[in-house]
């Protein structure tokens, strides 16, 4: 773990799509979130988010804003958590996609393969870093459709959803890189943010005056 006095600056993506509810949760957490929209807000993070939302409209930000290129090192150096669209954007690649997606993590994502937004669903998911279920928000959400081996699974849905079996990989990770296929910004359980920012990124936080930063409970809503 790095000691540190100060909050560790963590990134989240704000070009478009819910970049506001992964600030709040880094917050609570006792991180200090830093808006990214521009390759200079890149500089001097501790690590960074990708969050949900359009993967073509922000793939097409990512090229206006000339983010790629800083992106494209950050992801290839630095502790990065994409969810939903995020996991698009991390993945080797996808379909239908304005440009390429960033290639940093060795898995093949289906977009929009649970359904449409009216198919959005709530799922048990177990996590494995935590040991737990945590609830999964799945918003018109991206299938890892392969998952190439040496990628570690740390979320499957826990019963068969439609076409997908229970035990479907809903999370991986590789190395300092983490994909998510749902939403934990929005579930009012941090669990998996704490986690990516204290055992991957191996970020120290500090530790508010009401105790400890807490995941919250499995069964939080
Ligand atoms: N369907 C969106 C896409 O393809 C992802 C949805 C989300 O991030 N909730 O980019």
């Amino acid at each position: 773990m790095v000691s540190r006095m100060t909050a560790p600056r963590v990134g989240v993506m704000s070009l478009q799509g819910d970049f506001a509810c992964h600030r709040a949760t880094l917050e609570t957490l006792g991180a200090a979130p830093v808006r990214v929209a521009l390759p200079v807000d890149l500089e001097g993070l501790d690590a960074l988010i990708l969050p949900g939302g359009e993967s073509t409209t922000m793939l097409r930000l990512i090229e206006d804003t000339k983010l790629r290129d800083p992106l494209a090192r950050f992801v290839r150096s630095k502790p990065v958590m994409g969810t939903c669209a995020g996991v698009i954007l991390l993945g080797a690649r996808s379909e239908r996609l304005p440009f390429a997606t960033l290639g940093a993590l060795d898995v093949v994502v289906e977009r929009n393969a649970y359904g449409r937004q009216v198919d959005s669903f709530v799922a048990e998911v177990a996590a494995a870093p935590l040991g737990r279920t945590m609830r999964g928000i799945f918003i018109r959400a991206p299938r890892l459709s392969l998952v190439a081996s040496g990628v570690e699974v740390i979320a499957r849905l826990t019963e068969a959803h439609g076409l997908a079996p229970a035990g479907e990989p809903v999370g991986v990770r590789v190395g300092a890189l983490v994909g998510l296929c749902f939403h934990p910004e929005l579930s009012g359980d941090s669990g998996l943010h704490a986690w990516f920012l204290s055992e991957v990124a191996g970020l120290s936080l500090p530790v508010p005056s009401s105790g400890t930063p807490r995941a919250a409970s499995s069964r939080e809503g």
